[in-house]
């Protein structure tokens, strides 16, 4: 059965860091799709700058072209944290046998254990860890880690949960945070966003932008 991939983030904004590395893998492990579950209210950080529904519709924007990708609300419509283990509680619950893959930059992997529930996140879902800048997988030397760590694809395939693929997405020097500061700088960050997603934060003032009623590309 092919791998449903789950791509979570406070998406604020989307970039393109996130969609480089989920195209990748979405073509190169043949997933069935990717859905990018926004996180409405991050448990593990300090809040977003962008409220919600900006968030979710530069979200919108980013995938709704693209083949394989589907927005999916469930942290928005549930009351409290988003938990992660909560939303692959749910997942598992629709889809039984499914294999799930939830898609993690290396920073993230690095804090998982910092997560609530951690360790019942591998009984719900597999792991695909993406190499990101400054953070390296390379020298994690827990058990769990170790013994959970798979090279094959097929195996992610066989199995619905409980193994660990580094992936070899390229490395792509671009964070929220980053853009966040480069607007507040009032430097242009339309390089790093889709196109819709920077005439969105254009016309809406997010990020410390001044706000336009049309768009218009800076220079
Ligand atoms: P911030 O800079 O505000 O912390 P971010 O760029 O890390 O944001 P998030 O929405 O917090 O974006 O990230 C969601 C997921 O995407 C996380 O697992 C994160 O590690 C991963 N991710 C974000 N940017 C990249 C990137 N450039 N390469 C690989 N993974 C990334």
């Amino acid at each position: 059965m092919r791998i449903i991939g789950i791509f979570g983030g406070t998406f604020d904004p989307i970039h393109c860091g996130h969609l480089e590395t989920a195209r990748h893998v979405y073509t190169t492990l043949g997933l069935d799709h990717v859905r990018f579950v926004l996180s409405a209210r991050p448990p593990h950080r300090v809040a977003p700058v962008a409220p919600v529904d900006d968030r979710t519709q530069m979200l919108r924007l980013a995938v709704e072209n693209e083949a394989g990708f589907v927005v999916d609300d469930r942290e928005q419509q549930r009351r409290g944290p988003s938990y992660t283990v909560w939303t692959l509680r749910s997942l598992r619950a629709e889809l039984p046998q499914q294999p799930l893959a939830l898609l993690l930059g290396a920073d993230a992997f690095l804090k998982l254990d910092t997560w609530f529930c951690w360790q019942q996140i591998l009984a719900l879902t597999h792991l695909i860890v993406l190499p990101r800048p400054g953070s390296s997988v390379a020298y994690v030397a827990d058990a769990w880690y170790r013994d959970a760590l798979s090279i094959d694809v097929c195996e992610l395939e066989r199995v619905s949960a409980g193994r660990i693929y580094v992936s070899n997405t390229p490395l792509i020097d671009v964070s929220a945070s980053s853009i966040r500061e480069k607007i507040g700088a009032h430097e242009n960050a339309s390089a790093d966003v889709p196109d819709a997603v920077w005439a969105y934060i254009q016309q809406h003032g997010l990020y410390g932008c001044a706000a336009n009623s049309r768009h218009e590309h800076a220079v």
